[in-house]
């Protein structure tokens, strides 16, 4: 049996501890360890990595702290689009949704399009349909509503900006989610989700639904799931760029991430980090950000957490 591993984050940016208070704090720490937790249980059952993924991610979708399912940012025209996508490192599968409103856990419609229809990205009104021919769970434009996000959504729209979650001077924020895993079986799986960036307009889609952008699995290399400033992650195409490197040119997990990430993506001026595992059982949490909002837990290992640099 291998042993199992997971890895979570929830969101990169400016995150410096002179804004945050100690009991914030100590929230966000509480809905990173309760996704772990989420996670492990079915690593702990003999459960998928891809299982686990959907579930760390699940738990951080119904926390309105985080970016994504619950707590997304608002579009400029006041609403919640969300995008998401997962990939099975065994046999490359994958899904991805992009732009879908009031469903409560993208994460699953993500899986969904990868198990139950012949395509892997599924968009918009097209994909909200899928969506209900599953009966997946859906909620009224109330559950998604947070007052924060509103507030961010203004301050956004003041200066014609469009914002990472936590790069808009307000306190305490935290984005975007993701979680790699590898399980007793030895089969990595990725995932992310979003709402993206505030005051989003046109239909602005970023990294996190884009397979080998913002997600990438493959037994062959590695599991990762980014987050940063989604224009300069697609143009970096940097989850795959990690497992190119190390199939490729050999290299190990942490040297593949760091060229990207502390190298590559800085050369371009994208701003953000990711979560790695491989084969192996080594985890990089590796951001060019002043923080990132991260957990890993190791089989038989004590739990890992980390908010600054
Ligand atoms: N990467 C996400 C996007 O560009 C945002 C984030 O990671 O916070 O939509």
């Amino acid at each position: 049996m291998n042993p199992y591993a997971i890895a979570i984050h929830g969101g990169a940016g400016t995150i410096l501890q002179s804004s945050m208070t100690p009991e914030k704090e100590a929230a966000y720490k509480k809905g990173l360890s309760d996704a772990i937790a989420a996670g492990e249980a079915v690593l702990k059952k003999g459960g998928r990595s891809l299982s686990a993924v959907e579930e760390a991610i699940r738990s951080l979708e119904d926390n309105p702290l985080f970016n994504a399912g619950r707590g997304s940012v608002f579009t400029n025209k006041g609403k919640n689009e969300m995008d998401a996508s997962i990939m099975n490192g065994r046999d490359l599968t994958a899904g991805a949704v992009a732009g879908v409103r009031n469903i409560k856990n993208p994460i699953s419609l993500a899986r969904a399009v990868m198990e139950k229809s012949e395509h892997v990205f599924l968009s918009g009104d097209g994909a909200m349909q899928f969506a209900e021919k599953l009966k997946l769970e859906r909620e009224p434009d109330d559950y998604f509503f947070v007052a924060e996000r509103f507030e961010q959504l203004k301050k956004a729209k003041e200066t014609d900006s469009i914002t990472l979650d936590h790069n808009d001077g307000s306190k305490g924020k935290i984005g975007t989610v993701g979680c790699v895993a590898i399980d007793v079986h030895g089969n990595l799986a990725a995932g992310t989700s979003t709402g993206g960036m505030t005051n989003k307009k046109f239909g602005r889609v970023g990294d996190t639904p884009m397979i080998g952008s913002g997600t990438y699995a493959n037994n062959a290399t590695c599991a990762i799931s980014c987050t940063g400033h989604g224009e300069f992650f697609i143009r970096a195409v940097v989850a795959h760029d990690v497992s190119c490197l190390m199939e490729y040119k050999g290299l190990s997990l942490s040297e593949a991430c760091k060229i990207v990430v502390q190298d590559k993506l800085v050369k371009l001026g994208g701003e953000g980090g990711l979560i790695a595992l491989d084969t192996k059982g080594n985890i990089e949490l590796v951001f060019n950000s002043e923080g990132m909002y991260r957990a890993s837990k190791r089989q038989d290992e004590s739990l890992y957490l980390g908010i600054y640099k």
